[in-house]
C-alpha cells in the first residue's frame, strides 16, 4: 500500500508545519490514525510505517481489530452505548468520548468489579450542534466536580468535534475555547482529574487544532483514503 506512506508523510509534514507555526515540540502530538473505514491489512501496514495509536469508533470493531493487532494502543472515540462498557472498559487505551454522567457511572460500575481504573477524556459539545454528543459547556465544571464520586474513572482531558465544514478556520474558536476551558479548569485542580489531553482536530482540521494546542489528532480520511 504504497498510498498510505505516501498520506502519512504528506500528514507528518504538515504536523511538523503546524508545530513549528507556534513554537511546539513535533513530539507533543499524537497522531490517532481513525481506521473505521478500513481492514487489519490497512491497520498492519500502518504500523509498519510507525503508527503507535489507532481510534475506533464501533466498539465490535475496536475489539476485532485490536485482537488482530495487539501491540499498538486503541483508543475508542466514538459514542459508547452504556451496554457496551463491558466489552471495551479494558481494551481501549483511552475512552475519548465520556459524554453523559450515565455513561460515568456504568464505567465506575464495572471498573470495580474489575479492580481497574479507567482513563477517558471529557467530550464537550463546544459548538453547540444539537446533534453532537458532548457535555454542554456550562455544565463541565460541575460534572467533572462530581468525578470524584466515581474514583474509578481518571479523567486525562478534554475532547471535542467541530462541526464539518470545508474551512478549518471555522474550527479554530471552537478548538481555542476548549483549550480556554482546559486552563481554567486546571486552577481548580479537582481529585481525579488531570487536564493534560486536549483530543481535538481531524482530517479537515488537525493543522489548527495543533495551532490551537490539541496533543491528540484524530485522522482518518486523509491518511487512509488520501482526502
Ligand atoms: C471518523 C472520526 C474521526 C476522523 O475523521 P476524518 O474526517 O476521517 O479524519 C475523528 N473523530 C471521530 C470521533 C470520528 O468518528
Amino acid at each position: 500500500m504504497q498510498n498510505l506512506e505516501v498520506n502519512l508523510n504528506h500528514i507528518r509534514q504538515r504536523i511538523a508545519a503546524a508545530c513549528a507555526s507556534v513554537g511546539r515540540d513535533v513530539n507533543s502530538v499524537t497522531l490517532v490514525a481513525v481506521s473505521k473505514t478500513v481492514g487489519v491489512e490497512a491497520v498492519q501496514e500502518a504500523v509498519k510505517l510507525g503508527i503507535t495509536d489507532f481510534g475506533e469508533n464501533r466498539v465490535s470493531e475496536l475489539v476485532n481489530k485490536r485482537a488482530a493487532v495487539p501491540n499498538v494502543r486503541w483508543h475508542m472515540i466514538g459514542r459508547l452505548q452504556t451496554n457496551k462498557v463491558k466489552e471495551v472498559i479494558d481494551k481501549a487505551y483511552l475512552i475519548h468520548s465520556l459524554d453523559r454522567w450515565n455513561l460515568a457511572e456504568a464505567l465506575q460500575k464495572r471498573a470495580e468489579m474489575l479492580d481497574i481504573t479507567v482513563p477517558v477524556l471529557l467530550q464537550v459539545n463546544i459548538s453547540g450542534e444539537e446533534q453532537k454528543a458532548g457535555v454542554p459547556p456550562a455544565d463541565v465544571l460541575p460534572f467533572l466536580q462530581a468525578i470524584d464520586q466515581l474514583p474509578r474513572l481518571k479523567v486525562m482531558g478534554l475532547m471535542t468535534m467541530a462541526p464539518l465544514s470545508d474551512d478549518p478556520e471555522h474550527s479554530r474558536p471552537i478548538f481555542r475555547e476548549l483549550a480556554e476551558m482546559q486552563k481554567r479548569l486546571r486552577q481548580y485542580e479537582i481529585p481525579n482529574v488531570s487536564l493534560q489531553h486536549l483530543s481535538m482536530g481531524m482530517s479537515q482540521d488537525y493543522e489548527v487544532a495543533i495551532q490551537e494546542g490539541a496533543d491528540l489528532i484524530r485522522v482518518g480520511s486523509s491518511l487512509f483514503q488520501g482526502v
